[in-house]
């Protein structure tokens, strides 16, 4: 993909202005997932406007981003780097592209179906996702049963009165 048609993509769907990104690195420097990131945040911004398309849908920096938006607070160009992430996110599952972190996807998918299903988290039927795509069976099992004992983890899910709604945001951006 040329860069431009990047870089216009990534603009339109997540509504911030990445052409005005020029390396300051504040972003980077609040971020406090950084060390997680195997590009900082200022260097995704350049990768975008550079159309580092594949890099990028490889990267786990898009992965690892908690969407707090440090970096769009300290922006001097009012850059928030969230939605750009979520466009990149969504375009990696898309493609079907191999993330760089499956089980962060793993997670990732089934909290959305979660919502999708229920308009609310239900922790049981999320984590029951997540083992199944992760593979991950034993791992947490003891906070998990902490947790299940302290009644944080209801078996029986209940629906949001609002699911109705929430189930047209889904449709509407298309899942
Ligand atoms: S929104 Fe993402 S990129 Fe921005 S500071 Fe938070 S974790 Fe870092
Ligand atoms: S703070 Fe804004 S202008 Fe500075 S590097 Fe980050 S995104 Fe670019």
């Amino acid at each position: 993909m040329m860069s431009e048609k990047l870089l216009d993509k990534i603009i339109a769907e997540s509504g911030q202005p990445v052409n005005l990104c020029y390396q300051c690195r504040k972003c980077s420097v609040g971020c406090p997932m950084v060390d997680e990131f195997d590009f900082p945040p200022n260097m995704v911004m350049r990768m975008v406007q550079l159309g580092l398309e594949s890099e990028l849908l490889q990267s786990r920096a898009i992965w690892m981003c908690v969407s707090c938006e440090t970096c769009g607070s300290r922006c001097p160009n009012e850059i928030r780097i969230a939605p750009v992430m979520d466009v990149l996110r969504a375009e990696c599952l898309r493609q079907g592209v191999t993330p760089a972190d499956p089980a962060t996807v793993a997670l990732h998918t089934s909290f959305i179906e979660s919502i999708k299903q229920f308009g609310r988290v239900h922790e049981a039927t999320m984590l029951l996702k997540y083992k199944l795509k992760s593979k991950k069976f034993t791992d947490d099992l003891e906070v998990g049963l902490k947790l299940f004992l302290k009644g944080k983890i209801p078996i029986m899910p209940r629906k949001s009165k609002n699911l109705g709604r929430i189930k047209e945001i889904f449709t509407r951006a298309g899942y």
